[in-house]
C-alpha cells in the first residue's frame, strides 16, 4: 500500500463528488483506498456542490482536467443539460451518478444499476430470464429497473404507492416496455392481494423505496413471511441498518438469499472507478476495510 504523501505529486489527476449534503460520504474512503492499494495516481475528493453552483463545478472538471465525478442529490437529472453525451442507460433512467472527462467531452453515466446486477453476479445469481417484483422509483428503483430490464430480466412488476413518484414508475414501465425485451406492468403498494401475489411469482423481490431506512427504520412493505418463498431472492436496497426489518421478514420465512444494499452501493462505486482508470476495483479488499 502506498501512503498519500508518496503518491500525491504534481502528475495527480483529480475526480470529484459533487453533492449537497456529502460530508457523510464513503466515497472518498472507498476510492482512495482503491487508487493506494493499486498504486493510482488519482485523488478522489467530496465538493458541495448544490444546484445553483453546479454549472461552474462541472465546467471546473473540463478547466482543470478532472478526470471525472461523481454526481449525487440533488444534481443527478440537472446534470444532464451539461454534459456532451449520455450513456444509453442513463439516458433511459433521466440521471446520471458518474461524469468521465475525455480530453473536455464530459459523458453521463449511471452505475446504481449496474452495480445492483453485479452484486447479484458477485453472489453467484442470475436474475436473467427470470421475473422480479420492484418496489419502489425513484433514484435506485429507476437505475435498478431499467438496468434489469436492459440486461435480460425477462418480466418486471413495478410497485408505488400514490405519491409523487407514481408518474415516474409509469414512465419506467413505458420505457421498459418501449425500449426493451421486457414485459414490465404497474401495480399499486396499496393492493396487498396483488402486492403478495406478484412477490409469490418472482424469482427476486427487490425493495428499492426508502422504508427500512432512518426515520423509517423500524418498518417494512412486507410484514408476513408467507409473501415469501424460501428459492427466491430478497433484496432491500438499504444499508443502513444492515440488516432491516424486511431482510428480518425474510430471514423467518427462511428465504435462501437475503441481501442488503452494500454489494450494490460497492458494485456503483467499482463500475465508476473502472470508467476513470480502466482497472477494476480490489472490491474485496475495500469491502473488508469498509464493513
Ligand atoms: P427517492 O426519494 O428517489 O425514492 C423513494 C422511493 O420510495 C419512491 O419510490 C417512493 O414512492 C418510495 N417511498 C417513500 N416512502 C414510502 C412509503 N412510506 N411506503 C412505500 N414507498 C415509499 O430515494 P432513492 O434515492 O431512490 O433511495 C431509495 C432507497 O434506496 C433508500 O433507502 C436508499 O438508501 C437506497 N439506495 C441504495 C443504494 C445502494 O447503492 N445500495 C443507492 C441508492 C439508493
Amino acid at each position: 500500500m502506498i501512503e498519500m504523501t508518496e503518491r500525491i505529486d504534481g502528475h495527480t489527476i483529480l475526480i470529484g463528488l459533487m453533492a449537497y449534503p456529502i460530508r457523510h460520504s464513503m466515497s472518498p474512503t472507498m476510492h482512495n483506498n482503491a487508487f493506494a492499494k493499486l498504486g493510482l495516481n488519482y485523488a478522489y475528493l467530496a465538493f458541495e456542490v448544490d444546484n445553483d453552483s453546479l454549472p461552474s463545478a462541472i465546467q471546473s472538471i473540463r478547466t482543470l482536467d478532472m478526470r471525472g465525478s461523481n454526481i449525487s442529490m440533488p444534481n443527478k437529472q440537472k446534470v444532464i443539460p451539461l454534459l456532451d453525451k449520455l450513456d444509453p442507460a442513463a439516458e433511459m433512467v433521466g440521471a446520471v451518478n458518474t461524469i468521465v472527462n475525455d480530453h473536455g467531452t464530459l459523458t453521463g453515466y449511471t452505475t446504481d444499476g449496474t452495480g445492483f446486477m453485479q452484486s447479484l453476479k458477485d453472489e453467484g445469481l442470475d436474475i436473467r430470464g427470470q421475473k422480479m417484483t420492484l418496489a419502489g422509483a425513484g433514484g435506485a428503483g429507476t437505475a435498478v429497473a431499467i438496468q434489469a430490464a436492459l440486461d435480460g430480466v425477462k418480466e418486471m412488476s413495478i410497485f408505488n404507492i400514490h405519491d409523487e413518484f407514481w408518474d415516474n414508475a409509469k414512465r419506467n414501465v413505458d420505457i421498459i416496455n418501449e425500449k426493451t425485451d421486457c414485459k414490465a406492468t404497474l401495480h399499486s403498494i396499496e393492493d396487498k392481494d396483488d402486492f403478495k401475489k406478484e412477490i409469490q411469482d418472482a424469482a427476486i423481490y427487490c425493495d428499492a423505496t426508502g422504508v427500512g431506512m432512518k426515520p423509517l427504520e423500524n418498518e417494512t412493505l412486507v410484514t408476513d413471511p408467507n409473501w415469501f418463498r424460501k428459492d427466491m431472492i430478497v433484496f432491500d436496497t438499504v444499508y443502513a441498518p444492515r440488516t432491516t426489518k424486511l431482510m428480518q421478514v425474510a430471514e423467518q420465512a427462511g428465504v435462501e438469499h437475503v441481501f442488503n444494499g452494500l454489494g450494490m452501493m460497492l458494485e456503483q462505486g467499482a463500475e465508476a472507478f473502472k470508467l476513470w482508470t480502466g482497472e477494476s476495483m480490489p472490491v474485496d479488499y475495500i469491502r473488508d476495510l469498509l464493513f
